[in-house]
């Protein structure tokens, strides 16, 4: 394969993806392009998204793009890890073909009009204790999703309602691409890998562990008769409570992918459960599901 090329203006990019679908149908492949977008400072999760794009995609596309737009004004926005060079030795390891690193002047050259919401599904969770954040990344994916024209795109389901967010636009504003979820990477004790973990003293970074530990109980719970989602959030908050340095923002059970309450959720329902928690220890707000 030839060289990854780096691209940091929309006409660069698409040069790039041009070459990369050339060459790969010259190998006889499809040109079928896999999409990857980041906030950059990339670790192991990213990682896993790029090898399943490399998997089923002739031509493998990262970006990396904090964007302000997801940020609420009292957010870490300005503090957010970077780290430019360790991020493209990992894309390159990975067999990416294509890395968009656009500046904010570049993906927001003038004061913009145009804003993607979309309703509903935004309403609970991330999208109540962040307003506007969804706004922010419905707008931005949209952008992704005009410059790079992917026929995949990867993302997380340790954002369980970004994933539900962007398949819900997808559908509705008729974009081609197709989003496959990816499962959660954890570090070895269990922490759900992010970029932010990084923020973490030592002291919250140890008791960080009591949310996989909550997670990783449900399946036990589930056993017990007459369990529900009532039940079980509460569960999951008694346990999180044991940490003397967390501050649970939200601990909710819902309905996947709808979103909708599910107090009354038992098992053999039938619909899929969804517990997904964001705590605060410190400064540093995680989440998990
Ligand atoms: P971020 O750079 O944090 O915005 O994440 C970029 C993409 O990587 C999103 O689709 C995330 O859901 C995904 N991601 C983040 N953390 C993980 C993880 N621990 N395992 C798998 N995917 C992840």
């Amino acid at each position: 394969r030839s060289e990854m090329i780096v691209a940091t203006t929309s006409e660069q990019l698409r040069d790039a993806l041009a070459d990369g679908k050339k060459a790969a149908k010259g190998r006889g492949g499809k040109g079928e392009v896999g999409l990857v977008p980041t906030m950059g400072y990339l670790h192991e999760g990213h990682a896993s998204l790029l090898q399943r794009a490399r998997r089923e995609n002739d031509v493998v596309a990262l970006s990396i793009f904090v964007n302000p737009l997801q940020f609420g004004p009292n957010e870490d926005f300005a503090r957010y890890p970077r780290d430019a060079e360790r991020d493209l030795a990992i894309a390159r390891k990975e067999g990416t073909d294509v890395v968009f690193m656009p500046d904010v002047s570049v993906m927001y050259p003038r004061p913009s009009q145009t804003t993607v919401s979309v309703s509903g599904l935004t309403e609970s969770l991330c999208g109540a204790s962040r307003p506007g954040h969804f706004d922010g990344v419905a707008t931005v994916v949209s952008k992704l999703f005009h410059l790079f024209d992917p026929d995949r795109a990867y993302f997380g389901m340790k954002d369980a309602q970004q994933v539900a967010v962007v398949r819900q636009m997808t559908d509705d504003l008729n974009f081609r691409v197709r989003i496959v979820p990816c499962p959660t990477l954890r570090e070895p004790d269990g922490l759900a890998m992010s970029s932010r973990n990084v923020y973490l003293s030592p002291e919250e970074r140890e008791q960080a562990l009591v949310l996989s530990r909550a997670l990783g109980r449900v399946d036990g719970w589930l056993a017990e008769p007459g369990i529900t989602g009532a039940r079980l959030q509460e569960r999951i908050v008694d346990t999180i409570g044991t940490a003397p340095l967390a501050v649970v923002d939200y601990v909710e059970a819902v309905t996947y992918p709808g979103l909708l309450p599910a107090g009354d959720w038992q098992p053999g329902d039938g619909t899929p459960l969804l517990l997904a928690l964001a705590v605060k220890f410190g400064r540093t707000r995680l989440i998990d599901n």
